[in-house]
């Protein structure tokens, strides 16, 4: 990385001039707010920007080139893979305050919103138009659109829907030089020039910082209907989700949970089966009423021929309410029994995800870890969430970690399904990219970013 500057007296007046005295953040206890996000790592910033408009953003990312200290663009610091910790100090530029809902257009479906507003904000927004916007990450009340964005994060819904990629027909952004552009369209389609918009897509902030979006909307569904069925083994669990799916059924959500997160999470589900079963399976679909409920009952019909235990159909609100509550539970429950806790976020193909789960226990015995997987199933997109009770079985894990991701490349599947790669996750990112993939990757940083300060130090070991 190039030598950065420390943000001296001459280049902290600079910023206070360009982006205005009350976006600038200085106060050392409120510094540490910014000094990482839902993973391990920190850095603490040297000082915190908070935009309320593209210009501060373009201005603060001139001073940058010119006097060559790092920026971090930060959402609300949900993700977990580091991607907003400050790996080089400099400034973190949080975009949280850019947060309004500028409209809601229900002739065009589409809705044009500032990058910090909250995703599940937005959701509540749309469906009092009677609108949907689909993408639903676990953490879809406290993350922001522009972190979705830049992460394409994605949720139950993407067995159906997809992730935000799908939903961003177009963006403004500030590239590292200071330019803003305008990349996709406002229409449903557009194919003029390259696409730049989902070139930034998934970037992680390491491209430009997203400080507008356009985004499809669809109408509301009519009806959502729900289904949990009960397994004694995570294999038939998953060989139900295989068959339902390559006969043909679009459930709306088709989430798991293991035994040990019924185990930690039994408490908030209002089922007696939990206590004696290996697996639990939450299906969802939505649609018109009489097409839903035909769908449902064969989807039933799909789990116990494949050995479901039990099939509760349609529980009542409450308890469907209970049920997402643990789902969504899960991680911070784990994260408060152990003292050594690393997600993996790997992703099989659908024919695959019950040999994936089915070879767990296996990596348990010589690892000596202890694995909770959870996750969706829909997608084969498995949190596979790895444990253990002292620190100091880190290397262990991280053999265990290197050998699990060598089996999921092998089965065809990819590293990281949603969470990205950051800092957590860049040293495993030549297990599955080519040499000439990463160059060509470097390559493009290089031709937005030269003097590397948007957002050092994430995806890739070495510039
Ligand atoms: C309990 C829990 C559950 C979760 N469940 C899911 C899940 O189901 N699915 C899922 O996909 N993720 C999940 N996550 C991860 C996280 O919520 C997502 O990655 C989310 O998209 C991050 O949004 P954020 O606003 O918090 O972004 P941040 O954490 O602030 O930033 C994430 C990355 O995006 C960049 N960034 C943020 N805003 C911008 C911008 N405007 N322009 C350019 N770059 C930007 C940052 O530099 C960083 O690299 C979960 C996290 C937690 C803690």
């Amino acid at each position: 990385m190039p030598p950065y500057s420390p943000i001296t007296p001459e280049i902290l007046n600079e910023i206070k001039k360009a982006v205005g005295l009350n976006a600038v953040v200085r106060d050392s206890e409120k510094l540490h707010e910014f000094e990482k996000d839902a993973g391990e790592d920190a850095r603490l910033p040297e000082l915190v920007v908070e935009a309320t408009s593209s210009r501060q953003v373009s201005d603060l990312l001139r001073l940058a080139n010119r006097y060559s200290f790092p920026v971090t663009p930060r959402g609300l610091g949900t993700g977990l893979s580091g991607g907003a910790v400050p790996l080089f100090g400099g400034v973190v530029l949080s975009l949280a305050k850019m947060n309004r809902i500028l409209s809601i257009e229900k002739d065009n479906l589409i809705a044009v919103v500032e990058p910090g507003v909250i995703t599940l904000d937005l959701q509540n927004a749309v469906k009092r138009k009677n609108l949907f916007y689909p993408p639903d990450p676990a953490s879809l009340d406290t993350c922001s659109i522009g972190g979705n964005a830049a992460t394409n994060a994605g949720g139950p819904s993407c067995v159906k829907y997809g992730t935000t990629r799908d939903y961003v027909l177009g963006l403004e952004a500030v590239l590292p030089s200071g330019e803003i552009i305008e990349a996709g369209v406002r229409a449903r389609k557009g194919v003029v020039g390259y696409d730049l918009r989902h070139l930034l897509l998934g970037s992680e902030g390491t491209l430009g910082v997203i400080t507008n979006l356009i985004l499809k909307l669809i109408p509301h569904p009519q009806m959502i209907t729900t289904l949990v069925a009960f397994f004694p083994k995570l294999t038939s669990a998953m060989d139900a989700v295989t068959a339902m799916l390559v006969r043909g059924h679009v459930p709306c959500a088709v989430e798991f949970l293991d035994d040990r997160c019924l185990e930690i999470t039994g408490d908030l589900l209002p089922f007696e089966e939990v206590r004696s079963t290996k697996a639990m399976l939450i299906i969802e679909t939505d649609g018109a009423q009489r097409v839903i409920e035909k769908e449902m009952e064969a989807i039933g019909e799909i789990c116990m021929e494949q050995g479901a235990v039990n099939v509760v159909m349609a529980p009542d609100s409450l308890k469907r309410a209970r049920m997402w509550e643990a789902r969504r539970e899960v991680s911070l429950r784990i994260e408060e029994r152990f003292p050594l806790y690393l997600h993996e976020d790997i992703v099989v193909p659908i024919g695959k995800i019950a040999d994936l789960v089915g070879c767990l226990r296996e990596f348990e015995k010589v690892y000596g870890i202890k694995i909770y997987s959870f996750g969706h199933a829909g997608d084969g997109n498995i949190h596979v969430n790895i444990t253990a009770e002292d620190r100091k079985c880190r290397d262990r894990a991280e053999e265990g970690i290197v050998a699990l991701l060598k089996r999921v490349l092998s089965m065809g599947g990819t590293i990281s399904g949603e969470h990205g790669i950051g800092i957590a996750k860049k040293r495993f990112l030549p297990m599955e990219l080519s040499t000439e993939s990463i160059r060509i990757q470097k390559e493009i940083k290089q031709i937005f970013d030269p003097l590397r300060i948007l957002n050092p130090g994430k995806i890739f070991e070495s510039p």
